[in-house]
């Protein structure tokens, strides 16, 4: 494996190849975890976990189409779309994460791209947040190069905007933006000088081709991601992927070993979904290289594990959590 891993480095300086990484995502599955935990171990402490908390802080009404999302006005889900939270509001929900544990603070609005009327707002919640000592990221959608650099100076130290799956995929998925729409932020964000937070969702009705090109393209970035959410889609009721077939959790497992892989120093987070996963799925994974969950009983719209879940399967596994580098 370690000469495999070292072609796929070979054959185009930093650059990735499709066909390989697949090879290497099929290989028999103890030595793709095997290898993928040796990884893991040679650039992160295995049994530390990161752990974020995730607020909506604007929900619903979004002109965007996402096939998988409650927040769309174009999708048939009921859901009542709110304002933008005000500022004293999100540093009290804030507080209350840091002192369950919480090392960083996402904050989500559902918007296509943030107004300029908003960002003072915006950027006084990033003051605020970082001013408690923990570290920020926003996920406000598509940014231009001023609203970037206007988040960068308020402190923001990660940008989340997901790649969502693969390129090929991506028009079955949304038709309201394109996939170099999404990359052209995330050179905004990085430009700027913020961490990029980027990942993906899994059983979107894609091919196994589909999930590792994400993959690929992520890792071939200039840069690739500091932090890469890894989502099992949630079917919610109304949207056009109500019935999306799951992914099984063997190949799931294997999404975060080819992560690690591909993105030896990112952080990899079990987002979404991880309430439908069994103990076990979710302590594969952490073997696998994923070091970083979202705590709190909701994840925007969807169901989360009980923190005190959370924290029972992190008493039986033997994790503990990892310490942010952010000061107040
Ligand atoms: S995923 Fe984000 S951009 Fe897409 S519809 Fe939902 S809130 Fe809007």
């Amino acid at each position: 494996m370690s000469d495999i891993l070292l072609s796929m480095k070979s054959a185009g300086g930093t650059r990735f190849d499709l066909p390989f990484a697949l090879s290497v995502y099929h290989r028999p599955l103890m030595d793709l975890l095997h290898r993928a935990h040796l990884t893991h171990r040679a650039h992160f402490d295995p049994n530390r976990v990161q752990l974020s908390r995730l607020l909506s802080i604007k929900t619903g009404g979004c002109p965007e189409d996402c096939a998988y999302c409650s927040q769309s006005v174009r999708n048939g889900a009921k859901l009542s779309a709110t304002k933008l939270m005000e500022v004293e509001k999100v540093l009290a929900e804030a507080r209350k994460a840091r002192d369950s544990g919480a090392t960083r603070y996402c904050m989500g609005a559902a918007w296509r791209e943030p107004k300029d009327r908003d960002m003072d707002m915006i950027e006084a919640m990033v003051h605020g947040v970082r001013d408690l000592g923990m570290e920020t990221c926003m996920t406000l959608g598509m940014l231009s190069e001023d609203q970037a650099v206007r988040l960068a100076r308020a402190g923001l130290d990660y940008y989340n905007h997901n790649i969502d799956t693969s390129e090929a995929h991506y028009p079955q998925v949304i038709g309201t933006r394109t996939f170099a729409d999404r990359i052209d932020t995330l050179a905004r964000v990085r430009a700027a000088g913020i961490k990029v937070c980027s990942g993906g969702i899994l059983g979107m009705g894609e091919t196994v081709e589909d999930r590792v090109s994400m993959l690929v393209t992520l890792a071939n970035l200039p840069e690739p991601p500091e932090s890469v959410p890894i989502n099992m889609l949630i079917p919610i009721e109304g949207t056009p992927l109500a019935q999306a077939k799951p992914v099984d959790a063997i190949s799931f497992v294997r999404m975060v070993a080819l992560a690690r892989l591909l993105m030896p120093t990112s952080v990899l987070r079990l987002s979404a979904g991880r309430k439908g996963m069994s103990d076990e799925l979710q302590a594969m994974c952490f073997f696998a290289g994923a070091n970083s969950i979202f705590m709190g009983e909701r994840l925007l719209t969807a169901d989360n594990p009980e923190t005190d879940d959370d924290l029972a399967l992190f008493g039986r596994l033997g994790l503990q959590p990892m310490a942010s580098d952010v000061r107040a």
